[in-house]
């Protein structure tokens, strides 16, 4: 039997809480299966660190952006920050033979969870990286909390103004409910669920796990945030992604190779990976 192979959509390799075994924790994730791994970022500087990591290592992709969490970071140089890296870690990828792993702008999009900076600050951060995203010709990773209809709002905006290409992106880890998702669906997104759908009341991401179309869907850990059952209350790490495969799989009467199977595919396909 073909081994199954996973696509963890959204990790964060990178981050110091993997400094003393990052290189274990790359192995642990190919030893299960997780051969792609695409690095989720959250400031400029956390883009570089992810970039160049990324470039170490084969099937390991990354996102640049600015997470609105930290959307006060924001000044009129982060366009050309962003750009600087895109630039610089292609022509570096070029040299190694290899395509530039930089592949998405994300994350962005609002948290009215945490609030950390005003709302207008948010959307206008929201809004500058989507134009960055167009200009690049890459897809986005949104991040919304307690924020759905402003996001969509802006998404929408994006979509009316050609802003948005075919395969837009993903909205990541997705916590809103089986309409919400339906509206983000018929913009062209990919909707990401994470460890959550593991857990015994997660009622709206089990039904979107179940019902949504397989071409549609997108497996993520969110490493090392969001471990998924059996593991939750440890840290996450993305050699766990089939565990939250084998419960969409569950969920839909599915074989759990058929859903390795298409999310590798609408993983590639979303980040125009070869
Ligand atoms: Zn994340």
């Amino acid at each position: 039997m073909a081994k199954t192979i996973w696509f963890d959509t959204h990790s964060h390799l990178q981050d110091k809480a993997f400094a003393s075994d990052r290189d274990q924790v790359f192995q642990r994730a190919k030893d299960a299966g997780v051969e792609y791994i695409l690095l989720a970022t959250s400031n400029i500087e956390d883009s570089r660190v992810a970039a160049e990591l990324a470039l170490e290592h084969q099937n390991v992709y990354c996102s640049i952006g600015i997470h609105p969490q930290e959307a006060g970071r924001w000044d009129q140089k982060s366009a050309q920050f962003l750009k600087k890296i895109y630039r610089d870690i292609g022509k570096k990828a070029k040299r190694l033979g290899r395509d530039n792993p930089i592949k998405a702008i994300g994350e962005i999009g609002l948290d009215y969870h945490w609030d950390n900076d005003p709302r207008e600050v948010q959307k206008f951060v929201y809004k500058e990286q989507i134009r960055l995203a167009n200009e690049l010709n890459l897809p986005v990773i949104i991040h919304e909390r307690e924020a759905y209809q402003d996001s969509y709002d802006i998404l929408e905006w994006a979509y009316n103004n050609g802003l948005l290409k075919d395969e837009p992106g993903v909205s990541h880890c997705f916590s809103g409910s089986w309409q919400g998702a339906q509206r983000l669906i018929k913009l062209g997104f990919t909707i990401g669920l994470d460890g959550p759908v593991t857990f015994k009341n997660a009622r709206k991401a089990k039904e979107i796990a179940a019902k949504i179309n397989l071409e549609k869907l997108l497996l993520e850990t969110d490493a090392p945030y969001l471990t998924p059952e059996p593991y939750r209350g440890k840290r996450n790490e993305s050699s766990y992604l089939p565990y939250i495969g084998k419960v969409v799989a569950e969920l839909r009467n599915a074989k759990i190779e058929d859903i390795a199977k298409q999310t590798l595919i609408n993983g590639k396909r979303v980040f125009s990976i070869k």
